[in-house]
């Protein structure tokens, strides 16, 4: 039986799971479809409830796996198809790498592209608030550190494939042969690396198991029109406001409103922003955004000490080691307002964001007019768990999370012989308990390959007797 393990997505969840296979000496091929590794961890500024700089934590894992002799690592790549042979149940994987447009094998990570690249894009790891160049890696701890062209807001790509169509005439005003535009990139690059005619390419992988830990995303603010249906700048998700209170993030650690990059004095924390909510098809709770909003206030006062932090909550929910205590701390030392009740309303009033809710405990209706206002926004699976799902034929929930074949008794077990699963996929959960879980689908997959080699060294005691 082969031993090797297909892992679906390399977040902290798939991060985990590969060490710990790779390091018991087995074989990991893992498949991330972002150009670098590390997944929301990688956007976080610090954890919840040690405040250790996430960063910090995840470096060292991201550059282990990044560098592991036993992980094959595909990055800015997909799986495109997945085949399980009844005989011996091995999978044959085909895992899609997108063209990048730059030759990794020539490049050097010297980030001189980046900085010769004249335009800057909105950036998705940035939610938002910060832009990337059209040349870019995710962040400067990125691993692999190599960029990838965005073709789809690339100047000189755009222009060569519209030539190439006849959209646009091949000569130029002067009847010269038309170039295309721009090409900065190719003209610094000291290696040549830059290769405009890269093409996706196919590799096909054999293993003998598989675990998905494709992680999760947040409900998108558009959805949420009684809170400004994401039209206010000055209303923000959790995690554009972690790359805010990140040191590598756009302002650099400093806390500034979107609108006119004014220090916010007054900032309401929103919790359960579409979560709890039946109407909304979310009636679960997101489990970890109690925790990030006291980090995120207790974080906020720290850089802001005249600033005034409220948090309007439905209850708190704090069950982990030291969590109770991290909450109580943010009350009590640093002074953050908390409110019970739902928040009804948020419209931008003036250059204020006002936040109309009802406190639940005094019956009164509250009203702030806020500076900034960040939303903990619902926990929701990645929109490509559902082709992992397809592709596996996986069993997920009503809420799009995967769903383990017995809850109590194999949490991360699939329906599918030789598939587990690994971290938020599964649904919302903290880094600890993502990692516990990823280590236990790792546990699983050892356990797997130990008694394959126990039933075939059997099999072949008993043909010998034969
Ligand atoms: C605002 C905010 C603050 C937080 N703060 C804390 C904190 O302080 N402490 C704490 O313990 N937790 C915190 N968390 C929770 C933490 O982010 C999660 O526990 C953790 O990121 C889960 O890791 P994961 O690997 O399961 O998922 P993800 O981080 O989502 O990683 C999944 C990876 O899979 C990749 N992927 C998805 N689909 C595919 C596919 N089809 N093919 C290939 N790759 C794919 C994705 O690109 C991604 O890299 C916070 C979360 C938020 C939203």
């Amino acid at each position: 039986m082969n031993q090797r393990v297909l892992i679906i997505g390399a977040g902290i969840a798939g991060i985990q799971a590969a060490l710990d296979i790779a390091n018991s000496g087995f074989e990991v091929v893992l498949v991330e479809k972002e150009p670098s590794i590390g997944g929301h961890m990688a956007q976080l500024s610090e954890t919840f409830p040690t405040l250790d700089c996430s960063q910090c934590i995840l470096t060292p894992r991201t550059v282990e796996a990044g560098h592991h002799q036993n992980i094959q690592l595909y990055t800015y790549s997909e799986l495109e198809s997945i085949q399980k042979s009844p005989e011996n149940g091995q999978f044959t994987a085909r895992i899609r790498r997108k063209a990048a447009y730059i030759n990794w094998d020539l490049c050097t990570g010297c980030g001189v592209c980046q900085e010769k690249c004249p335009f800057k894009v909105e950036s998705d790891f940035e939610r938002g608030i910060g832009p990337r160049k059209v040349v870019y890696t995710l962040s400067p701890q990125a691993v692999p550190n190599k960029p990838v062209i965005d073709a789809a807001n690339c100047r000189y790509l755009q222009s060569k494939w519209d030539m190439e169509a006849g959209r646009i005439p091949a000569l130029d005003k002067n009847g010269n042969p038309a170039k295309p535009k721009c090409g900065a990139c190719v003209k610094f690059c000291p290696t040549g690396a830059i290769d405009w005619e890269q093409q996706d390419e196919i590799f096909e992988e054999t293993v003998g198991a598989v675990i998905a830990a494709t992680g999760f995303d947040l409900f998108p603010m558009q959805r949420l029109p009684e809170y400004g249906g994401g039209r206010i700048p000055d209303v923000i998700d959790a995690l554009a406001f972690e790359r805010m209170l990140a040191a590598s993030g756009p302002t650099a650690g400093k806390i500034r409103r979107p609108s006119d990059g004014r220090e916010p004095k007054e900032v309401v924390f929103v919790q359960c922003s579409g979560s709890r909510d039946p109407e909304r098809g979310m009636p679960y709770c997101s489990k970890i955004c109690c925790m990030y909003t006291a980090k995120q206030a207790i974080l906020y006062r720290h850089r802001v000490h005249d600033g005034q932090a409220y948090v309007f909550y439905i209850d708190v929910r704090a069950g982990g080691k030291g969590y109770e205590e991290f909450l109580n701390r943010a009350q009590e030392q640093d002074q953050v307002a908390y409110l019970r009740g739902k928040v009804g309303k948020i419209y931008q009033e003036g250059d204020k964001v006002r936040v109309r809710g009802v406190d639940t405990l005094t019956r009164r209706t509250i009203e702030i007019d806020a500076d900034l206002v960040v939303l903990a926004t619902a926990v929701i699976p990645r929109a490509s768990s559902a082709d992992v799902a397809r592709l596996l034929a996986l069993d997920s929930d009503e809420n799009g999370f995967f769903t383990a074949d017995n809850e109590e008794f194999n949490p991360m077990g699939s329906s599918q012989a030789r598939v587990f699963f690994a971290g938020a996929a599964l649904g919302p959960k903290d880094i600890p308990e993502t990692v516990a879980q990823a280590s236990g689908a790792a546990a699983k997959v050892l356990a797997l390959f130990q008694s394959d080699v126990h039933s075939s060294t059997a099999k072949e005691k008993v043909m010998e007797t034969l």
